[in-house]
C-alpha cells in the first residue's frame, strides 16, 4: 500500500481516533473515522482481538468502499486469568448502555483484591492492540502491539482515556494517565522503539504496510 492522503479509521471511540490521528500526522496522512462518516458500529462478538478488529475494519471497508484500519484493544491482567481481555470495554458498560471507566477500573481493582493481589509483583498485565487493515474486497492484515505493566491503585492522572490512570508501563514511574500522548506513544517515524501497545502496533503497520523504513 502506498501512503494514502486520507485513511478511514474504523472506530467510534474518540480516545482511539485521537491517538491514531496523532500517529498518522507525522506521515502527512489525514484521518477520517467511521464515527465521522456515520458508518455502522458492528457488535463485537469474537473471542479474540483479531476477530473483533477484522469485523470492525471489514464493516467499514465494505460500507465505504475504502481501505479501513481498525483497532481492537484491551487490558489483560495476569492475576485475573487474562480478564477483562476482549471484554475490556464491556466491563465499563452500565445498564443504560453508557460507559463509565471509573466503574470499570474499580471492578478490576475489586477483582484483584478478591484474589489477594496486593503486591505489585502480583498485579502485572498488559495492554494489547490489534490493528486490522481491511480492503473492500475482504483482504485483511493484522498488526499486534503489547505494552507490559503493573496495575496501580488508586488511579493516577487525568490524561488519555479508558483504563490509562491505573496502568503503569514497565520501566516507568508514571501511569499512562499521567503521560501526555506523545510520551504514551513513545514513538515517531524512524524510532526503533515505541511505548504504548497502540504505537507498537502502528509502528509495525507503518513499517510493513506503508513501507516506512527506520532512519
Ligand atoms: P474495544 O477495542 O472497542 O473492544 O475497546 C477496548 C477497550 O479497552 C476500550 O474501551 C478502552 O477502555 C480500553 N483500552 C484500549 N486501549 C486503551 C488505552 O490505550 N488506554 C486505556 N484504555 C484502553
Amino acid at each position: 500500500m502506498t501512503v494514502p492522503e486520507t485513511i478511514l479509521v474504523a472506530s467510534h471511540n474518540a480516545g482511539k481516533i485521537a491517538e491514531i490521528t496523532e500517529l498518522f500526522t507525522p506521515l502527512g496522512v489525514k484521518v477520517t473515522s467511521a464515527a465521522e462518516l456515520g458508518l455502522p458500529e458492528p457488535a463485537e462478538e469474537g473471542d479474540t482481538f483479531e476477530a473483533n478488529a477484522a469485523t470492525k475494519a471489514l464493516v467499514a471497508a465494505r460500507a465505504s468502499g475504502l481501505p479501513a484500519l481498525s483497532d481492537d484493544s484491551g487490558l489483560v491482567v495476569d492475576a485475573l486469568d487474562g480478564a477483562p481481555g476482549v471484554y475490556t470495554a464491556d466491563w465499563a458498560t452500565l445498564e443504560d448502555g453508557s460507559r463509565d471507566f471509573q466503574v470499570a477500573m474499580q471492578k478490576v481493582e475489586d477483582a484483584l483484591q478478591a484474589r489477594g493481589a496486593t503486591d505489585p509483583a502480583k498485579r502485572t498485565g498488559r495492554f494489547v492492540s490489534v490493528l486490522c487493515l481491511a480492503q473492500p474486497d475482504g483482504d485483511v492484515s493484522f498488526y499486534r502491539g503489547e505494552a507490559e505493566g503493573t496495575l496501580v491503585w488508586p488511579p493516577r492522572g487525568t490524561l488519555g482515556f479508558g483504563y490509562d490512570p491505573v496502568f503503569q508501563p514497565e520501566g516507568h514511574k508514571r501511569t499512562f494517565g499521567e503521560m501526555p500522548s506523545e510520551e504514551k506513544h513513545g514513538w515517531k517515524p524512524g524510532d526503533a522503539e515505541a511505548l504504548s501497545h497502540r504505537a507498537r502496533a502502528f509502528k509495525k503497520f507503518a513499517e510493513e504496510c506503508l513501507g516506512l523504513t527506520r532512519a
